[in-house]
């Protein structure tokens, strides 16, 4: 029996899983471990089986772009210009809130916090404090954070009622405690202090729902069920200002408990189950019948691209690895080059579109190095 991690209801209704079939992780590797989501019909909540060793995974496994200080995932690609996460992340932030001199921030499940390092950048004279449930991280926050001002797995007593502002970017559908977790984080708040978070969206990215290490995908009824269960008192919730997340700013106090989500909410999120499902059929039947024998590519070295590897039988066929992620292009996934989008080489008759599916044809679209070549394009 599984329970609600937002409003401990029993979980019964199941919209997508992969028993059989690998699973992917939020850093694109793949586990023998199914994948089980299930939809909470008493505060909207979609929430993953928890994988059986989540903490140790954490500590021990999880490596979330740690190969160096600026390693960044592509947030937008337009007109050929690209905007990196961290880069947009603290543009949001500092329209969102006043972070003036003095302003003592602590970054929860901060991991290598590259928008911290990016904020003492800006000399705004705050000053950042981070946490995680690791020691991973620790030689980065060397290099930017002063002695004392990190911790790992317990946040000290002498942190309480410190901070001005919290900020959690996407750490909080990771994290399958929740009531705790907004408990610790009210208790470092002083009173008039900012929660201020950033968590996907998966009605708009809709891969979230299938990645095996995200216990929670949050809807906006599940985010203010959640802060009004744990006095906190919901400023905004802003879903347009990232792609394919949601803003959350939130203060210590009070906020009426959300009405119970309605049947459009449940049908919208079984949909997206299963888009899933017929993905990997899609791709399946495409790879039998049109791709067999053809060298081919894989567009998009994250989740989606080790989602479509995962489903391939032929994958000896797959000769690189397609992104225009310049931190990616010169390493390498399952074996295969991870290559810029202007050194496909000729024999590749066959692209994999793997990316989000609201904006995959624009990107392949916008490449003026694909046009006039002879390419059969599959979009998952
Ligand atoms: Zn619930």
């Amino acid at each position: 029996m599984i329970n609600c991690n937002v409003c401990n209801e029993n979980l019964t209704d199941k919209v997508y899983d992969t028993t059989g079939v690998v699973s992917i992780t939020s850093v694109c590797t793949a586990v023998e471990y199914p994948t089980e989501v299930y939809y909470c019909n008493g505060c909207g909540h979609v929430q993953t089986l928890e994988m059986p060793n989540e903490s140790s995974y954490y500590d021990e496994t999880y490596n979330f772009l740690a190969e160096s200080e600026e390693e960044d995932q592509i947030y937008l690609v337009d007109q050929g210009n690209i905007t990196y996460r961290t880069q947009h992340q603290v543009t949001v932030l500092l329209s969102k809130l006043n972070l003036s001199k003095g302003t003592r921030i602590l970054d929860y499940g901060c991991a290598k916090s590259s928008t911290m390092r990016e904020l003492t950048r800006r000399n705004l004279g705050i000053t950042p404090y981070l946490f995680d449930i690791s020691e991973r991280y620790t030689a980065f926050w060397d290099e930017f954070i002063e002695d004392g001002k990190w911790a790992t797995y317990n946040l000290p007593e002498s942190w309480d009622g410190h901070f001005d502002v919290v900020t959690s970017f996407f750490s909080l559908e990771h994290i399958s405690k929740l009531a705790d977790t907004l408990q610790h984080i009210k208790r470092v708040l002083n009173d008039n202090g900012y929660l201020y978070a950033i968590i996907p969206n998966t009605q708009t990215n809709p891969a979230d729902l299938i990645v095996v290490d995200h216990p929670n995908h949050f809807t906006k009824q599940s985010i203010m069920r959640m802060l009004s269960d744990n006095d906190f008192s919901l400023q905004e919730i802003d879903d347009s200002s990232h792609r394919g997340a949601y803003i959350v700013v939130a203060k210590k106090g009070n906020s009426l408990s959300p009405h119970t989500p309605d049947s459009i909410l449940k049908n919208e999120i079984t949909s997206i189950g299963e888009f899933w499902k017929s993905a990997a059929q899609r791709i399946q039947e495409f790879e039998k019948t049109a791709a067999i024998n053809n060298a081919s590519a894989i567009y998009g070295a994250g989740f989606y691209g080790s989602f479509l590897a995962s489903n391939l039988s032929a994958l000896d066929n797959v000769k690189c690895f397609i992104d225009q992620n310049k931190f990616l292009q010169g390493t390498q996934l399952m074996g295969r080059p991870i290559i810029s989008p202007i050194d496909l080489p000729d024999e590749v008759k066959i692209v994999y579109v793997a990316l989000n599916p609201k904006h995959s044809r624009k990107i392949i679209q916008d490449l003026t190095c694909f046009s006039g070549k002879d390419i059969t394009f599959f979009y998952i």
